[in-house]
């Protein structure tokens, strides 16, 4: 019998050439594939570069570029790399294209008009004199953990996840002046209410083949709820960020 079997390979950012490391974790999606294509079964591997987020922005920022010509030459050289490697994508495309966009804006609407979703009411850092809302990485301050300059993202010194309201004597990366905050709306994926359904998933899962470390960090997040729970919680900081409160 011909089993259909999607791989959605993990999807690389586009700023920066990939280093050994990278590649490593996206062969064992090539294995597979290449596996269930010598079964006999119908396979579609796909994946791309991520030519959105921050990391594109800053580095493009820094170079003078448009972040579209930025991703663009790593996207070229990501492409190159796997065909010399040899990785067998049935489709390897980025997601700065229409088709890309076109799919992402269905689910989110699929997501809203089913009741996912919802909004709420967050303080950003905004900076007057750029006339900007500052993405985490373009804030810099002090670490509350370890009292090192850190970026509003992650300190690089105790590698503490940080949102920028945890750091004090804040500054704009582009201008050095003090940020302010301003409030903004933003969506956000109502987790908890997929809890039941997470575990009786997972509890079928288990009997199959996943492996131990796999079934305890997924019994753990579970256990843990998927309401209530953030990423700074495992710091012990004093969040504030709201997926801490649902
Ligand atoms: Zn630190
Ligand atoms: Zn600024």
């Amino acid at each position: 019998m011909t089993t259909n079997v999607f791989i959605g390979g993990a999807w690389p950012y586009a700023n920066g050439s990939l280093h050994l490391g990278r590649l490593a974790s996206l062969l064992p999606g090539d294995v597979l594939a290449r596996y269930h294509r010598a079964k006999g079964d119908q396979v579609l591997y796909v994946s791309g570069s991520d030519c959105h987020g921050t990391p594109v922005a800053v580095q493009a920022a820094q170079e003078g570029i448009e972040p579209s010509a930025f991703a663009t030459r790593y996207h070229e050289e990501f492409k190159e790399c796997f065909a010399s490697l040899g990785f067998t994508y049935d489709n390897y495309t980025r997601t700065d294209q229409p088709f890309h966009h076109e799919v992402v804006q269905q689910l989110f609407l699929k997501l809203l008009d089913n009741g996912h979703l919802y909004t709420r009411t967050v303080q950003q850092t905004y900076c007057e004199t750029d006339e900007r809302f500052l993405p985490d990485r373009y804030v810099e301050g002090t670490c509350p953990v370890c009292r090192m300059r850190a970026r509003g993202d992650q300190c690089d010194y105790c590698s503490t996840l940080l949102d920028p309201s945890d750091l004090t004597d804040r500054t704009c990366k582009l201008c050095g002046n003090p940020p302010i905050e301003r409030p903004t709306v933003h969506y956000y994926l109502a987790l908890s209410k997929f809890q039941a359904e997470m575990e009786r998933y997972v509890s079928k899962a288990r009997k199959g083949s996943w492996r131990d470390n796999a079934v305890q960090l997924t019994s753990r997040y579970l256990k843990k709820g998927t309401a209530g729970s953030c990423r700074h919680t495992r710091f012990n900081l004093g969040c504030r960020c709201p997926d801490r409160r649902l």
